[in-house]
């Protein structure tokens, strides 16, 4: 037998916390799986200065009082183990399958799933990683105390965090793609980057291959103009190169983009009902702690609705429920509210009816596929027999 929740919180990064502290208030029995520590990826700067209400903090400090308040409610609960995969059960529930931990059976579920470096695949990539190949400059820059190092990428992440990092190397050597003085980061970061004597620049120029034996000792770079090779002493190599969504685990039950990120609508739904995603893993403008904690919120919401909606609905469609008629229609369309009047006083002889205001109750209109309003479906003993639509 699996433990049931209301609610399955994927990830607890600040999207799923937020979640978490929205479900918990509407005391909502809910589980939050995290396979790291709370806070997910922010937990990885020092310095976060934007988070409204917060005008400084580390993201590790700033998440611990997410975390916090989320488990202040009793009907939380948290477990650290890795979801592996979800499956859809015919009775519309969840089951959450985990690595170590067995599987949890819920109505509705979170994904905060987030995203990870992007891995470039590079010769020696892989071999040297946790060996001088490293993607989190707080995690692992004291490694590096007065030593020599690469960095590849010029947006915001590889700029900031390579300025970082010339507070423990002696020199930070920074690949860029884009012809000489022309970086992908914000002009701040640029200046700084560019004011800083230890930091050095090899511009036009790419990573082909990372080499050594133990450990990191060259990398060798080529210049995409001239197509020249040439290899570089050095102790390390950060690679900032941009980030990818971790849904592999969903992509056989939950529509992706092709890169992989999970398109969602503005109540967070994703194409299957009763599964939200929130945060870094969705498509989405931008990608930051405050967006996150609003996309949960948001997705609570809209699950604690579908939640209260589902379980009307299995009150109502029965196996000895007998004939019933549901009709739909939106009130913002005046001349509907005649015709669903109407429509209710033609069926009210044969069925019992249930009118559905569908800007309120559309989970049944969408699980039907219903395409229009004014609109209606009937049921037999729980059984779906004809759409008027
Ligand atoms: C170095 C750095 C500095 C940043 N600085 C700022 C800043 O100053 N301000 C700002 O607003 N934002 C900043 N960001 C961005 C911010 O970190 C993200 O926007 C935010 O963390 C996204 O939150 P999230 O909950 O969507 O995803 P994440 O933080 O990625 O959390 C997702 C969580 O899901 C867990 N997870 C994934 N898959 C599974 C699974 N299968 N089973 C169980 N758990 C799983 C992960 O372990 C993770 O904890 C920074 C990011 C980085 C990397």
């Amino acid at each position: 037998m699996k433990d049931m929740y209301d609610v399955i919180i994927i990830g607890g990064g600040p999207a799923g916390l937020s979640a978490a502290i929205y479900a918990g208030r509407a005391e909502r029995k809910t589980l939050v799986i995290e396979k790291g520590s709370y806070g997910g990826r922010v937990k990885d700067t020092l310095e976060i200065r934007n988070y409204p209400g917060t005008v400084t903090d580390s993201g590790a400090g700033l998440m611990e009082k997410f975390k916090e308040h989320a488990s202040s409610f009793p009907t939380n609960s948290f477990k650290r183990t890795t979801v592996t995969s979800i499956t859809k059960e015919d009775d519309g529930t969840f089951t959450v399958h985990t690595k170590r931990r067995g599987d949890f059976g819920c109505e509705c579920v979170i994904l905060d799933v987030g995203t990870k470096p992007r891995v470039l695949g590079i010769p020696g990539e892989e071999e040297f990683v946790g060996h001088g190949v490293a993607y989190c400059a707080t995690c692992d820059a004291e490694f590096f105390k007065g030593k020599e190092i690469f960095v590849l990428g010029a947006g915001d992440q590889a700029i900031e965090e390579s300025c970082y990092l010339t507070e423990f190397a002696n020199k930070v050597t920074v690949i860029v793609l884009h012809e000489e003085g022309h970086l992908d980061c914000n002009e701040i970061a640029a200046n700084e980057a560019f004011k800083n004597p230890k930091i050095d620049f090899v511009w036009n120029s790419t990573l082909q291959e990372i080499k050594g034996n133990e450990h990191v000792e060259s990398v060798v770079i080529k210049n995409v103009v001239t197509r020249e090779t040439t290899e570089f002493k050095t102790d390390g190599l950060f690679s900032f190169v941009g980030m990818v969504p971790q849904t592999d685990i969903i992509k056989d039950i939950v529509k992706l983009d092709p890169k992989g990120y999970i398109p969602v609508n503005d109540k967070k739904e994703t194409n299957v009902a009763g599964i939200y995603a929130v945060g870094d893993c969705t498509q989405t403008f931008l990608r930051q702690v405050v967006t996150s904690a609003a996309d949960g919120a948001v997705a609570a919401t809209a699950s604690e609705r579908y939640i209260s909606e589902k379980r009307q609905l299995d009150n109502i469609l029965t196996d000895k429920s007998g004939d019933i008629a549901f009709v739909f229609y939106n009130p913002y369309e005046t001349s509907q509210i005649d015709e669903v009047t109407k429509l209710e006083e033609e069926l009210k002889n044969t069925y019992k009816v249930y009118r559905q205001d569908v800007t309120r109750q559309s989970l049944l209109f969408k699980l039907l596929g219903m395409e229009k309003t004014v609109s209606s479906a009937f049921f037999k003993d729980g059984k779906l027999v004809k759409k008027n639509n």
